[in-house]
């Protein structure tokens, strides 16, 4: 009996050590409250700011969420949720209507964990953050009053607005143009009359989202001018294919030169394009040149212009159609390419049809392509001068004698070159409206406000 007794006692300590460490582990095991992030996390919002709220809980999951807005001492209630030991949990939720009025309020956040703390309460992280409700759209006054417009052709816009703009540009079907900011706190948006777009399909709409989201769209007034493109027709012969489809090979190995020449025509030239437009949206956020015509080509023949409708042959049957982005130029073989304009080079080498090609960045999204060269004497990342000689004329790419092909891009769109090589054009639709009358600093003397580098060493500084 003694002996059983003893085992009985023995039992029940046990039992009873167990229960406590039991009891300890539900308590201790999950000591730190729920961790909580909110984005935006501060400053101004709209009604239609989409929040999300982030909760995470990696101990013993969480057991409620309450979010409340308080505004000039009133407290709204926005949210209550009891939770079922979510380990993490994203809330994403916009504003009430009519709950909030203009101006500042916070917004306060509590999520409790499912641990015995607190007296079987959980472990609450509260956080507040402070936004300020604005649910006005931005008002914009378009001052370039005349928006002339060539098809293929470029134009300027620049416009003010009464509230720090976050995203502005303009809309031309699905194409955006991205507008920038001024020194003078106006902004500015090159955009152009897409070549291939019909006359009555160019309605260029200027939109505007401010800091907090609000979206205003107006047309702009505009005055569009359709051109006729030049019919060329190109003729593809079998020396053309052995001499130039070799470079494309490892590109399509196995095709013939024919079918090699097709691809690279159709789908190399849109996955370069493609790339253009990426390269126009790292360009500079203010003018790199300064208001003077672009270069074009010294003693060169005009061998195919821009917007030149092509279609190519082959032995009598037409195999293709492409539109001609460019200017080609030819002089002697080799002939030194001078950079038209001061800029910053964005990249350099082989592009598909274009060959051995620069990018010049001249800032506020506009670009100039130099293709065929034979040689490239500058680097990504390297200022250059008007003037200053880039690289040497060649054949490369899909090109069927010596010549360079000059190409103007306004947000990665290619545009028609002439309008940059013309001083009157230049002065009409671009240095005149981004003259204006700075607020704050007196009005520049130079008919564009001139950053130093582009300034100081103008077209005199050529290399040899
Ligand atoms: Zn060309």
């Amino acid at each position: 009996m003694k002996a059983a007794g003893s085992v009985i006692t023995r039992l029940v300590a046990a039992l009873v050590v167990l229960g406590l460490a039991g009891l300890a582990f539900l308590l201790f095991r999950d000591m730190t409250p729920p961790v909580v992030s909110l984005t935006p996390a501060a400053g101004p919002v709209s009604q239609a700011t989409e929040f999300s709220l982030k909760i995470e809980d990696q101990g013993s999951g969480l057991r409620h969420l309450a979010i409340a807005a308080v505004q000039n001492g009133k407290t709204t209630p926005l949210a209550s949720l009891d939770l079922a030991g979510e380990r993490e949990l994203t809330k994403p939720f916009t504003l009430p209507e009519k709950t909030l009025s203009e101006g500042p309020f916070t917004l306060e956040i509590a999520a409790t964990d499912a641990s015995f703390s607190n007296f079987f309460q959980g472990r609450t992280a509260e956080i507040s953050a402070q936004f300020t409700l604005d649910s006005r759209a931005p008002i914009l006054q378009v001052e370039s009053l005349a928006h002339n417009l060539n098809q293929g052709g470029a134009g300027l816009t620049v416009f003010s607005a009464n509230e720090d703009l976050g995203r502005s540009g303009v809309k031309v079907g699905d194409l955006f143009f991205t507008g920038y900011r001024l020194p003078d706190g106006r902004y500015a948006c090159f955009f152009a009359f897409p070549y291939y777009l019909p006359k009555d399909e160019f309605k260029p709409v200027l939109y505007a989202q401010d800091v907090a989201g609000n979206i205003r769209s107006r047309e702009l007034p505009y005055h569009p001018t359709a051109k006729n493109f030049r019919q060329d027709r190109i003729t593809i012969s079998d020396s053309f294919l052995n001499d130039k489809m070799p470079q494309f090979e490892k590109d399509y190995p196995g095709e013939t030169n024919l079918n090699i020449f097709l691809k690279v025509n159709r789908e190399m030239r849109q996955r370069d394009a493609s790339e253009l437009g990426r390269l126009a949206a790292a360009s500079a956020p203010e003018m790199l040149w300064d208001g003077r015509a672009f270069l074009r080509m010294k003693n060169a023949a005009p061998k195919a212009g821009f917007g030149d409708e092509r279609d190519y042959y082959y032995n009598g049957e037409k195999i293709d159609h492409q539109t001609h982005l460019g200017v080609d130029l030819a002089s002697l073989q080799n002939a030194p390419v001078e950079a038209s304009n001061s800029g910053k080079v964005v990249r350099t080498g082989f592009y598909g049809i274009y060959g051995n090609s620069i990018v010049i960045d001249h800032g506020l999204g506009l670009q100039t392509l130099y293709s065929h060269l034979s040689e490239i004497g500058v680097e990504p990342g390297q200022m250059v001068q008007k003037g200053e000689v880039i690289g040497k004329t060649g054949a490369t790419g899909m090109a069927g004698g010596d010549h360079l092909h000059f190409g103007v891009l306004v947000g990665g769109l290619p545009v028609s070159p002439i309008e940059w090589w013309d001083q009157h054009w230049i002065e009409d639709n671009v240095t005149s409206k981004l003259k204006g009358t700075p607020p704050e600093t007196p009005a520049p003397a130079e008919p564009a406000p001139a950053p130093p580098a582009a300034g100081k060493k103008a077209p005199a500084a050529k290399k040899k």
